[in-house]
């Protein structure tokens, strides 16, 4: 149990925060959790997304770490993806498997993600002697730290007032807490956007509620500047993203140069999708933008923390957002564990031990767009890829591919994953130009000795 019931405010409700405000009710804070928005479990869905995640291993031990049982209920009917299917621009489809011994990430739906752990602090209620307190419609405008936090917020149209030992920001992206906290102390603080552009698409079941491309696998149209994905839904349809330049989505502006576009880059799509639904979505649907937010450090005191997207926005091709941000949680509590009677501590801790580990991620992030979108196409790159499984089935122990270490192994941080990888490419390279000088050597001598 925790020092003397400290209370904390948490501001956002969304994977990040609803997960959080559980951990921190578990070790025996008094918590209230913030969200502008409605309740996700009986808010009628405005916006047309209906993003899917991929949850890996981070992602896995974080729930767990929470709470075994919590874990299965909320990750119930994941669907596992072993590897990628490319589709070719003559819709021939190729399996590229992610892990080495038959590891899997896994398809979910995000809002019904977020449904199950909200759901998942009702059952915490229904027994803890102190109940979180849940806000919706609660903006938070401001925190200030005076002897404890206050946080300023509207709530049915009325400004109010809440004071509370310290706040916890999971606010998202554009986090107000983070804002805050950028007035208290010197942050390091970059965000650049990405000339990218993102808009979903729905692929319904077949007919009897049937996947009508294989389930277990993250399909993707790689068409070097520009990519199609999609990821099954439970219910035989898969939600597909489209990501491509601005300038390129811009240009896509009536039926006749989205129709020709598609038949010319993703002919197999179109019975999927539906081409009226595709100008649909190309004329009418939202447009996400893509972000890199960095920041550091992540604290002031004992009085205020930033977590999840409020501390990291990393572009989506990792897969690693949301489980990087359940990471943040996981590492955040064990700290609070660790320093149970000096908070300040815990916190300074997270900040110093987290920052690389961020960076280092948020690079990944960036790059991994490259390998999605063209790299799985090059022989080079699958070749590379092939000598590096075989390595590392070969010598498990000493050899772990880079995709392996960030989404199945959540016992070696992000930072590490790339100094490790980084030694092996260059042995990689050593090997490939040592298979190259044998060939050249071999030629040589075999020229030499059929001119003697
Ligand atoms: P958010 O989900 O943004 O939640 C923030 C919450 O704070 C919201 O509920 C919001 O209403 C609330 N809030 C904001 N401001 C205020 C305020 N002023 N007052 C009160 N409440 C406030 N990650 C993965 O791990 N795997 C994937 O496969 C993956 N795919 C992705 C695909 C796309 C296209 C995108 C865009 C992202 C993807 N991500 C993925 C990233 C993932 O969605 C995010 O990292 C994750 O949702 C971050 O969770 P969060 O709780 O920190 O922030």
């Amino acid at each position: 149990m925790v020092e003397s019931q400290a209370s904390v405010g948490v501001i956002g409700a969304g994977l990040v925060g609803a997960l959080v405000a559980l951990g921190l009710a578990k070790q025996g804070y008094t918590v209230t959790l913030y969200d502008r928005r409605s309740d996700p479990r009986t808010a009628q869905e405005t916006s047309l997304r209906s993003i899917n995640l991929a949850v890996s291993e981070r992602g896995f031990r974080a729930l767990r770490y929470v709470d075994e049982e919590m874990a299965e209920r909320v990750l119930e009917g994941i669907i596992p993806m072993h590897g990628r299917m490319i589709h070719d621009l003559d819709g021939n489809q190729e399996s590229q498997l992610y892990g080495l011994f038959g590891e899997a990430i896994n398809s979910i739906d995000r809002k019904k993600l977020n449904q199950n752990l909200i759901e998942e602090i009702e059952r915490f209620n229904a027994t803890a002697k102190f109940k979180i307190e849940l806000i919706f419609e609660a903006k938070v405008t401001s925190v200030q730290v005076n002897g404890g936090v206050t946080i300023n917020y509207v709530h049915a149209g009325e400004p109010r007032r809440d004071h509370r030992d310290f706040v916890v920001g999971a606010d998202g992206t554009y986090s107000v807490v983070r804002q805050s906290l950028q007035k208290l102390i010197r942050m390091n603080y970059s965000q650049e956007y990405i000339d990218m552009c993102y808009l979903e698409m729905y692929i319904p079941p077949g007919p009897d509620g049937s996947f009508r491309i294989d389930p277990n696998r993250l399909h993707i149209w790689p068409r070097k500047t520009f990519m199609l994905i999609a990821l099954a839904n439970q219910d035989g349809s898969f939600t597909s993203t489209f990501f491509g330049p601005w300038k390129l989505v811009e240009s896509l502006d009536s039926p006749k140069t989205i129709e020709f576009f598609f038949k010319k880059n993703f002919k197999d799509a179109i019975p999927l999708i539906g081409l009226d639904k595709i100008i649909e979505c190309f004329t009418t649907y939202p447009r996400g933008a893509l972000m890199q937010l960095n920041c550091s450090k992540y604290n002031f005191e004992d009085k205020c923390i930033i977590i999840g997207d409020a501390a990291h926005s990393m572009v989506p091709f990792y897969g690693q957002g949301m489980n990087c941000g359940f990471e943040d949680v996981r590492i955040l509590l064990e700290l609070l564990e660790k320093h149970r009677h000096d908070r300040h501590t815990a916190f300074d801790a997270y900040s110093e031990s987290r920052a690389e580990d961020l960076k280092a991620i948020l690079k990944l992030a960036l790059r991994n767009y490259h390998e999605m979108s063209s790299d799985v196409t090059s022989s080079i790159y699958l070749f590379r890829k092939k000598l590096d499984g075989v390595l590392g089935r070969l010598m498990p122990q000493h050899w772990i591919p880079l995709y392996t270490m960030v989404s199945f192994r959540s016992d070696i941080s992000y930072a590490d994953a790339v100094r490790f990888s980084q030694k092996q490419e260059q042995i990689l390279k050593w090997a490939e130009w040592g298979a190259v000088g044998s060939i050249l050597a071999g030629t040589a001598l075999y020229l030499a000795r059929r001119s003697k």
